[in-house]
């Protein structure tokens, strides 16, 4: 059995539709794909007719943005239920926050670059969630960098002069409101220190204690020795470990498949969640 667990289409920033992604993903011999993009169930519904039609088993989620101590903490989410308002209700919030964030983000780079809003909303091509790729995508086509990596390796990186933060919800609170509209929270890449500051051990413990799930220790992003850490942590607070690409389409090196969840971890997600794996 072949699971991934984490990938991300046209309704945030991926850069295939939600359909395109799951064709992917059987192409790629993979048994159980998750789409799972940011702040958003928008690529839902297309996915699941995708997979019936493909043979391919779908688990419906979302990654969802928080913040711990002003660090930035991505929580997988699967298998809730997208209608509870107590995600959704965050998970609007944040969507419109990214809106006017990344408007910012164009306002402050327009100083210095040629770029417009127009030329963003141009990439985004209707995407839900709104995030610094677009901005990346439109900096592409104006010839200003090579590719994505590029555009974060500067002008679109954290600590840019050009940088604003959008509205995410606290880890804690957004781990509470995952499991109060029955969904499986999972700490996303919690080591993946190139991008960003990473959090301290002792959130680890907050968070299991508000109810985690699982982390995802298995990621591109994280060395062998953090592998290592993650999984002792992992197993002093009993959570379960997964593994997955966090597949961008051609807006990222990640491939489909190159990181893999056990099938009996992937058991007792379904048994935790509310919403049911889509199958042929
Ligand atoms: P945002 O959600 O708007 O803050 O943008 C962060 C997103 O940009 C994350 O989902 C990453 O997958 C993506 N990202 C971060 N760094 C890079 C990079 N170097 N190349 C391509 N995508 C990136
Ligand atoms: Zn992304
Ligand atoms: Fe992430
Ligand atoms: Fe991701």
């Amino acid at each position: 059995m072949r699971i991934d667990l984490h990938t991300h289409s046209r309704a945030s920033d991926g850069t295939q539709t939600p359909a395109e992604l799951v064709l992917a993903a059987r192409d790629a011999g993979l048994d159980v794909v998750a789409l799972t993009d940011h702040d958003t169930t928008a690529g839902w519904d297309e996915a699941a007719a995708a997979a019936r039609d493909a043979g391919i088993a779908l688990v419906r989620g979302t990654e969802v943005s928080a913040r711990s101590r002003g660090i930035s903490v991505h929580l997988l989410c699967y298998l809730q239920d997208p209608d509870h308002p107590a995600l959704a209700d965050e998970l609007a919030r944040a969507r419109e926050s990214r809106v006017h964030r990344a408007r910012h983000i164009v306002e402050r780079l327009a100083r210095d670059v040629p770029v417009t809003w127009q030329d963003v909303l141009d990439q985004a091509g209707g995407a839900l969630a709104i995030g610094r790729p677009h901005i990346a995508d439109a900096l592409v086509a104006l010839g200003v960098v090579r590719d994505r990596d590029a555009a974060f390796a500067h002008l679109l990186a954290s600590d840019s002069e050009y940088h604003v933060d959008h509205y995410a919800p606290d880890a804690v609170a957004a781990v509470a409101a995952i499991r109060a509209s029955g969904g499986v929270p999972v700490f996303a890449h919690p080591a993946a220190d190139a991008r960003g500051r990473t959090v301290p051990d002792r959130v680890f413990d907050e968070l299991a204690e508000a109810g985690l799930a699982g982390l995802e220790v298995h990621h591109r992003d994280h060395s062998p020795a953090q592998r290592e850490r993650l999984l002792a942590i992992a197993e002093r607070l009993g959570l379960l470990v997964t593994g997955s690409s966090d597949y961008h389409g051609s807006g990222k090196v990640n491939r489909l498949g190159e990181n893999l969840t056990e099938p009996r971890v992937l058991d007792e997600i379904v048994r935790q969640g509310t919403t049911e794996v889509v199958t042929a």
